[in-house]
């Protein structure tokens, strides 16, 4: 049974290669667990088919998104795939009262671990092969750089070991699973935390 109560909020990172089911399982987490908001990066690539301003990213151009930076408003971002912009906005803890999920790199995840390391919770999901990959990429969008993005597949999974959790995602219930799984234990730390702290042990 879920344990209730108080605790302090958690960050939850989603990273691995494009394709590998991160904003699908984000979606998930979202509609399905109480008390999860995701948290919406910036990015100048194209807004794809389904995709809302707000919801998905928010969609800027490159000259928007440095401006943003150079202001403070992005706290780190990527440059990838053909050009593109990818940033994480800087008020991801101001006023966290409730546990957030996001999604980013590897690069992106060493930055908070690093300044927020009792905060951040992270799960790297593993694709079953890359050949599976390559056909999820094709099947959600064929114009997409595809070279690009299996290059940078390799690069994003020589760091899947510096995660909290590797999950693998090959059938999406089974994942979807696991990623619950996880949530729910690292609710229940945390809990701990405040109850040895209302104990009056710190
Ligand atoms: P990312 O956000 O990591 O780039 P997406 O969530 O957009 O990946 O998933 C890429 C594509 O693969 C989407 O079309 C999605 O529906 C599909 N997909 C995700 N997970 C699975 C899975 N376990 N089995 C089959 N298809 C999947």
């Amino acid at each position: 049974m879920p344990q209730g109560g108080r605790r302090p909020p958690f960050l939850l990172i989603i990273s691995g290669p494009s394709g590998g089911g991160k904003g699908t399982i984000i979606s998930s987490v979202v509609q399905n667990i109480a008390g999860f908001t995701k948290v919406v990066n910036y990015t100048t690539r194209d807004r794809r088919p389904g995709e809302a301003e707000g919801i998905d990213y928010h969609f800027v151009d490159e000259d928007e998104f440095m401006r943003k930076f150079d202001c403070g408003e992005i706290f780190e971002y990527e440059r990838v795939y053909d050009d593109y912009y990818y940033g994480s906005p800087s008020d991801v803890f101001e006023g966290l009262t409730q546990d957030r999920i996001i999604e980013l790199d590897y690069k992106g995840h060493t930055k908070y671990r690093k300044r927020y390391p009792d905060q951040v919770v992270s799960i790297f999901l593993l694709p079953p092969s890359l050949e599976e990959l390559r056909r999820r990429i094709i099947r959600r969008s064929p114009e997409e750089n595809l070279s690009a993005r299996l290059e940078n597949a390799r690069e994003q999974l020589r760091h899947a070991k510096e995660y909290d959790y590797m999950i693998l995602n090959d059938d999406l219930a089974n994942c979807r699973e696991q990623v619950f799984t996880t949530i729910e234990a690292e609710r229940i730390r945390r809990r701990g935390w405040t109850l040895l702290r209302d104990l009056g042990v710190d």
